[in-house]
Parts: C-alpha cells; structure tokens; sequence
C-alpha cells in the first residue's frame, strides 16, 4: 500500500468543475492584475478570519518583508523569532537589513518560547515574529503581554496555521500583522504561489496595499520602495473556490490525527504532538518525535509511506546566517529537536486504511 505524504490530486479532483469555471472567468475578464478576483477573495478572507484587513500578495515570503517594511522595521533593528521554522521566518529580517535574534523553542509544542524571547529582548529589538508551527498557535497571550510591556510590535507567520487558534481568536488576527502562505502543501493552497497580510489596524491596511504595488500612491508617486508583490488575479479565483471547503478539510484532518492518537498511543518510543489546551490545531503537520528517527524514515520509506523531516537545521546555524556569530549549543532545544522529528501523512483526504496501515508499520518497527 503506497501512502502519500500529501495527495493533491485527492484534495482537487472533487472541485476542479468548480475551479475551471472561476478560471474562465477571469479569462474572459482580462483583469490579471489585482483583477476583481482578487478583492472578492480578500473580502472572503477578512469574513473567514474575523479581520479588518486582509492583503493579498505574491507569497508568504513576500507577505513577511511587505509586514516589516509595513512597521519600518529597518537596519540597526533587531528582530526575535524562533530558530525552527522555514527559512522565510527569518529571511525576510535579513531582507530588510535588520538583525535576526533567535529564541529558543519549547520542547512539546515546538513553538517559541515566551520566556527565551523576553531573555533575548536588547534597546535595539523592534519586533518579535511569531510562527504558529505545523498549525498550532504560539502562546500569543503570553508573547502579547511580553510585547505590549516592552513596546515591540508582533507578526504572526501564519503561513501553516491558517484557520487555527488560540484562546478562540484566528491566529494571524492577534498581533499586528499576520501572514499567510498559498503554496500549494499548505492547508490552503493555490495552483502556484500566494500569500497574504492580515492587520486589524487601518492605517497598516493602507500601508500594506501601497507597500505591495511598489510603495505609489497616486500612481507613479512614490513615498516608500515597497515590492511588486500582488496576488495574482487566477490564484485568487482559485483560493475563493478552495476557501469554501477549508473548514471541513480542517476538521478532516483532526479526525485523522484522532485515529493516530489512538492507535499510537501505545507506543513509548515515539513522542505524539501535543497540543496545548489554549490551542486549536489545524495539523498542516503530524510531527512525532523519536530518538531512533533516521531508522524509522528508512523503514516508512521501504514500505512507500511519504514522510519528511521539517526541519532538518535550525536557522541560526544556517550557513547564509553564519555572520551572525551563532554556534551549535546556542539554541539547544532546537538543535535537540531537529535531530527527532519526522512528520507522518497526516492530508484531509487520506483513508483510514492507509492511517491504519501507516500505524501499524510504526508499532511492528518498535517491537522488532
Ligand atoms: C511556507 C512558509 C513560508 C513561506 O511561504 P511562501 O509562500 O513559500 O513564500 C513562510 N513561513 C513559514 C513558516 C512557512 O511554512
């Protein structure tokens, strides 16, 4: 039995009728820039998450530099965030010439950890950018407090977490800006690159909608050097499609994650996520821990069950950030943590069978 660590073909085949007739739409319109798709799936948006302002633009990277640029994030800042998250989480502080500062993790959610962020904290810190790993929400009241103490602004990198929660509020809507991704692994994917600012505040909104067509308003005038950094016209109409089934494909995936707990939950070697109870999940990944990780990747993969280690380095020891002076031991949890993790399929469409098949290959590999 072959499993899939992401099937898309599954998760499209229900709704493409539903996505070609969007597409023609727009071909028939000819507005491919910022076209009336784009505002309708923004208005969408805004409705879905409970927020004032939402942004489309072209990916989630771009969505982290439009955010900081937004709050004039510049160099001479220095920005907390956590060392294990995708490489975007940190780049984009780089990217606007400011000092990326790393916080270690905490060990069972592999979230930041307000305590090491407070210990981090210089004159010269300005923001702290949140990630809300494998879709679970950070501790947001606690890294709020943190914030709001020490007058630092807080971005959410939601680009995993879209539709999660914590304390019954949309992560992405808590801090000042939050950022979603639509490449097409995450929970709401397009059919090529996407992403997106959130903000409550109105004057970020206007800044983040001139900061992504170059920083101009009017046109040809310009009081920033913001991106080209849209929202294209095809993926929105595409999102506005998807956007109608996110709900149930969220809740598909916490059943899912329910079979594995439960026919886990033997198992002493391997460590299961744990959620923490302020937290809805919405599990772009299943992650368990082990110590005898690299043999248990080899076994899955003999038996065709996708797997991945996300991920596998932890920024503050990534090369391109060597001028940074970090050294192994410095983030230890972190380092700990990325020799362990192995996510498991974990997509909305999977059949029981194969979570049971996958289930069962991990329980004979322990008992070998
Ligand atoms: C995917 C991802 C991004 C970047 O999104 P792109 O749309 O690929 O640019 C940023 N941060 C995190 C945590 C991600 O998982």
């Amino acid at each position: 039995m072959k499993v899939q660590l992401l099937d898309l073909n599954a998760q499209y085949e229900p709704i493409m009728q539903d996505i070609r007739h969007e597409m023609d739409k727009v071909l028939s319109a000819h507005q491919y820039i910022l076209g009336p798709a784009v505002k309708d799936f923004e208005n969408q948006m805004q409705d879905y998450l409970n927020v004032k302002h939402a942004i489309g633009c072209a990916n989630g990277t771009d969505a982290l530099v439009l955010a900081l640029k937004a709050l004039k994030i510049e160099q001479g800042d220095e920005v907390i965030t956590t060392p294990f998250s995708f490489f975007a989480t940190a780049s984009c502080i780089h990217r606007v010439g400011a000092t990326p500062v790393f916080a270690d993790i905490k060990e069972d959610t592999f979230n930041i950890d307000p305590d090491q962020i407070e210990k981090a904290i210089t004159k010269k810190t300005k923001a702290i950018i949140v990630v809300h790993l494998f879709g679970q929400a950070a501790e947001m009241d606690k890294i709020m407090a943190i914030a709001k103490k020490h007058s630092l602004y807080v971005v959410e990198d939601n680009a995993q977490g879209i539709g999660c929660k914590y304390d019954n509020q949309y992560a992405g809507t808590i801090g000042d800006i939050g950022t979603l991704s639509f490449f097409p692994s995450k929970n709401l994917g397009c059919m090529g690159d996407g992403g997106m600012c959130l903000t409550q505040s109105d004057d970020l909104g206007a800044k983040l909608k001139q900061l992504r067509t170059h920083g101009e308003s009017p046109k040809y005038f310009h009081q920033w050097v913001g991106l080209n950094s849209r929202l294209d016209t095809l993926q929105a109409a595409i999102l506005s499609v998807k956007l109608r089934h996110l709900q149930s494909w969220s809740v598909a995936r916490r059943k899912n994650a329910k079979l594995y707990y439960e026919l886990l939950k033997d198992v002493k070697e391997i460590q299961l996520p744990y959620i923490h109870p302020k937290a809805e999940t919405i599990y772009n990944q299943f992650t368990v821990i082990t110590d005898r990780r690299d043999e248990l990747m080899k076994e899955l993969q003999s038996k065709e069950i996708g797997c991945a280690i996300y991920y596998p380095l932890p920024l503050h020891l990534q090369e391109c950030f060597a001028y940074l002076g970090y050294k192994k031991g410095d983030c230890p949890i972190s380092e700990r943590i990325a020799n362990k993790v192995l996510s498991i399929p974990i997509y909305s469409e999977l059949p029981a069978e194969q979570i049971r098949f996958v289930a069962d290959t991990i329980i004979k590999f322990y008992n070998k």
